[in-house]
């Protein structure tokens, strides 16, 4: 199995498509650590589903958000050995239009989605530089691309992401770590599932492909990202989204 011996952490990986990276991840072999908020028995699931597939589970709770979980998420898996693929993918969404949006719901999410992803990026990127490999994948979202009505926060993060992806890209890739992000498009997670029947009927007419995603079709794609075959790859960002973008 490709990712052997691989140590990765996975944030967010309790539910939806953090999830299915971190089973991904298993299956290729890698030791996981399942980063979750508030989903312990979930978080737990995942674990044994890693260990069954070939790989390791180990589970952190951690909130991203807070420096104090980043730095504590971030030793215990150096502690193991060293962090070799860090997977940035928790995210919230607090919708609402940029007029009635609060400062709350603006520095929520970027405090989750965007800070914490700076924040991760740094506290992996000490021991990957020392040891002179390392692999990120940062979850992003059409969004930060093509932008969307009632999530100026949500865009903005998730831009921020891509521009600070792409920096750091070039600022470590002499020292063989590579950092790329992964931008889905409307995947039938919880994340989705809050939002209005009809507008996801809608999102369904304007995807070529006419369907949502699954999470089980991110997975692969930061798999193949993680692994070799994609050892003279960074600063890029491969979209996921059913040809809606
Ligand atoms: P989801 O189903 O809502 O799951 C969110 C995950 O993030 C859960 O595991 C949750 O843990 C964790 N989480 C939330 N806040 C956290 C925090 N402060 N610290 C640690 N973990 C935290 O979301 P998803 O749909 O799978 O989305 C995953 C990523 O893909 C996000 O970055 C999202 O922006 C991005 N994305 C999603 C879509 C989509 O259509 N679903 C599209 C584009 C991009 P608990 O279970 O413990 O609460």
């Amino acid at each position: 199995m490709e990712l052997e011996k691989q140590i990765a952490v996975v944030t967010g990986a309790s539910r939806g498509i953090g999830r299915a990276i971190a089973l991904e991840l298993g299956r290729g072999g890698a030791t996981v650590y399942v980063n979750y908020l508030k989903n312990a028995d979930a978080a737990a699931a995942v674990a044994a589903e890693i260990d069954a597939a070939g790989g390791v589970g180990r589970v952190v709770q951690a909130d991203v958000s807070t420096l104090d979980g980043v730095t504590r998420l971030i030793a215990e898996a150096e502690e193991a050995g060293g962090v070799n693929i860090l997977v940035n993918n928790a995210g919230i969404t607090r919708d609402g239009l940029l007029l009635r949006m609060t400062d709350d719901q603006w520095s929520d999410v970027i405090d989750t989605n965007l800070t914490s992803t700076f924040r991760l990026c740094r506290a992996a990127t000490e021991g990957m530089l020392r040891r002179r490999r390392g692999c990120i994948v940062n979850l992003t979202s059409i969004s930060g691309i093509m932008g969307n009505a009632g999530q100026a926060n949500y865009a903005a993060a998730k831009a921020g992401i891509i521009a600070m992806s792409r920096s750091l890209a070039k600022e470590v890739g002499r020292r063989n770590i590579r950092v790329n992000c992964v931008a889905p498009g409307f995947i039938d997670t919880d994340m989705t599932a809050s939002l209005p029947s009809e507008l996801i009927d809608g999102v369904k007419q304007m995807v070529p492909m006419r369907r949502l995603g699954r999470a089980e079709e991110v997975g692969p794609i930061v798999r193949f990202l993680a692994g070799p075959g994609a050892s003279y790859i960074t600063g890029q960002t491969f979209v996921v989204d059913g040809g809606l973008s």
